[in-house]
């Protein structure tokens, strides 16, 4: 797999389901991934960049910015509050928004500062215990909350559960973004950003199916 592949895949889907060519975009997620892959897909021209963790990003890609223009990164992974203006400055956007607290620290910064990065809000579809984001009943009153805070929520996020069809996620996720006015979709990894696509996903989040496996060590 490559990412001319990926992204051939993606326009595939696209074209099937009757989608303008290119409305998706394409986040490819470069966490744990030896720095000369991440060079290679950006010297192929990818700049859209995802990574699960702040510590891992602010190690990584400011000389990788400083190398390549126009480079964009999202933070996929959880957040934590004292690690929040640190991430407002290495970070394009913020997939991970999922409790009032983070909310407020945010608007505070944002406030401070004078700028603040695109906010997905991510919702736990599959009310996983385990799994980070808002209970998709609660989902309605947290997006009110963020905007009352003029926060720039711009999209929703889903983690399926590993062992269901992702699909009936993606489409709980597209239906509490439409009756909010959400207009992003983050959704859809290696194994399922077809099925995402076809569900109206704005953004995929692809790792190993652009990067290999990923090597923990
Ligand atoms: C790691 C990760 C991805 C990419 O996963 P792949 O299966 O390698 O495509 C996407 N989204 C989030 C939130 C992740 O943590």
């Amino acid at each position: 797999m490559s990412l001319s592949d990926i992204i051939d895949r993606i326009h595939a889907e696209e074209k099937r389901v009757g989608r303008e060519l290119g409305s998706t975009r394409l986040i490819a997620v470069s966490k744990v991934q030896p720095n000369e892959r991440v060079v290679a897909v950006l010297k192929a021209g990818h700049r859209l960049f995802g990574e699960n963790k702040v510590q891992e990003a602010a190690g990584k890609w400011p000389a990788l910015r400083e190398r390549f223009d126009g480079v964009r990164v999202h933070l996929l992974g959880p957040l934590q509050t004292n690690k929040a203006r640190q991430a407002m400055g290495l970070f394009e956007a913020i997939h991970s928004l999922d409790r009032p607290k983070l909310a407020k620290t945010l608007a505070r910064l944002a406030q401070e500062i004078g700028q603040c990065p695109d906010l997905f809000i991510q919702v736990n579809t599959g009310e996983e215990p385990q799994k980070a984001g808002v209970l998709p009943a609660d989902a309605d009153a947290f997006i009110a909350e963020a905007r009352a805070l003029d926060l720039p929520v711009v999209g929703l996020m889903c983690i399926p559960p590993a062992d269901e069809e992702p699909s009936l996620h993606f489409a709980l996720l597209r239906k509490i973004a439409e009756r909010n006015g959400v207009v992003g979709l983050s959704m859809g990894m290696s194994a399922d950003f077809e099925q995402a696509v076809a569900m109206g996903a704005t953004h995929v989040r692809v790792g190993s199916a652009i990067f290999g496996a990923r090597d923990y060590g």
